[in-house]
């Protein structure tokens, strides 16, 4: 069987969560990948140790906007380059946009937010995550050609491979395709992007004010965490908008999301359902948080926060 993944790059680097969609393809058959705009060789070959046999580089400058129309093109010309019937994306929101588009130009099944590999016992059934995380559905994929976008952070990385092949791949793209420019790119401040964050600290009204977020950040850069906060602390401009986590804000799917003076409202849990575990850090014992917390420490932020961040230090 033939699989082909899109690469998402961030600066020359392939994403995390590309990764991830490459560890599992590669669970299913030969694996090609396809990155697209400027990296390095050397990058892209350590595809490889995810389980790509094969990378396939469009390397026109014009790609490095992100622009979707010209992605849809390449990535359904190296689909049919590479006879591919399975496709596979992380899910992200570029990744959503762009594989739609290739679904209907390849009149194939797309199915978003996997969380394991498919069941081939009868049909080709897959799993994937419904509801901000409450439930999952199994879904059925009749096409002959199928497209998977992995949720993040739902697939173990296979890290063991060799180098992968890197070959330049030419697609001829249209200028056409490029009438819409990327002027500025603003980036979000700090050390590490929200929703690439694999540890996120978050904080909510309980930290009175945005003079108090230096306990925050402290423990942030101490786990080299992104940092978040509730939707009530954004639109009182303690924090900046691309901060705020839950269902009108980022959606996030850590390893580890800590909660300090959140309250738990289903709108923010809606956006952080998904955290393989959850801790929360309330001085009140009956806040909601701690029913979807993995582990919980009722007291005081301004207490806790600075003793945790000492002990992590010294660990
Ligand atoms: P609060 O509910 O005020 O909770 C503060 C918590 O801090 C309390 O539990 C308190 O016990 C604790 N606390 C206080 N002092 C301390 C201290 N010293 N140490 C430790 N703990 C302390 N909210 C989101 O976050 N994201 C969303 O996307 C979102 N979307 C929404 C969409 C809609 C349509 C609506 C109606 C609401 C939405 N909300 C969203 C708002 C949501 O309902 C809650 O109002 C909000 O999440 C509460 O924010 P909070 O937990 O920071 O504040």
């Amino acid at each position: 069987m033939s699989v082909l993944v899109f690469i998402e790059l961030e600066e020359g680097k392939i994403k995390k969560s590309s990764r991830e969609a490459i560890s599992y393809a590669a669970a299913l058959g030969n694996t090609t990948a396809v990155a697209l705009g400027s990296a390095s060789a050397d990058e892209l070959a350590t595809a490889g140790a995810n389980g790509a046999s094969k990378v396939l580089h469009v390397s026109d400058e014009r790609l490095n906007a992100g622009l979707i129309q010209p992605y849809a093109e390449v990535l359904a010309a190296a689909a049919n380059s590479t006879e591919a019937t399975i496709i596979v994306t992380a899910k992200s929101s570029l990744a959503d946009a762009v594989v739609g588009r290739v679904a209907a130009k390849l009149g194939a099944g797309l199915v978003s937010n996997v969380v394991a590999l498919p069941d081939t016992s009868n049909e080709f059934v897959v799993k994937r995550s419904i509801y901000t995380g409450k439930a999952f559905a199994n879904t059925s994929i009749t096409t002959d050609k199928k497209i998977l976008a992995i949720k993040k952070n739902a697939i173990e990385l296979k890290t063991d491979g060799g180098p992968a092949d890197v070959e330049a791949f030419s697609v001829s793209l249209d200028d056409a395709l490029f009438n819409a420019k990327i002027t500025a790119t603003d980036k979000a401040e700090g050390d590490v992007l929200l929703p690439e964050a694999d540890i996120v600290v978050s904080g909510g009204r309980g930290l009175k004010g945005p003079e108090n977020w230096g306990i925050i950040e402290d423990l942030a850069k101490t786990l080299g965490a992104a940092t978040g906060c509730s939707k009530p602390v954004s639109d009182m401009d303690w924090r900046p908008h691309h901060e705020h986590v839950g269902q009108t804000g980022v959606k996030v799917s850590p390893s580890l999301y800590i909660a300090v003076g959140i309250s738990g409202a289903i709108q923010h849990l809606a956006g952080v359902n998904s955290s393989k575990y959850i801790v929360v850090i309330n001085k009140d014992e009956e806040a909601p948080f701690f029913k979807a917390a993995d582990y919980g420490i009722v007291g005081d932020a301004f207490e806790v926060l600075p003793k945790l961040n000492e002990a992590l230090k010294k660990a």
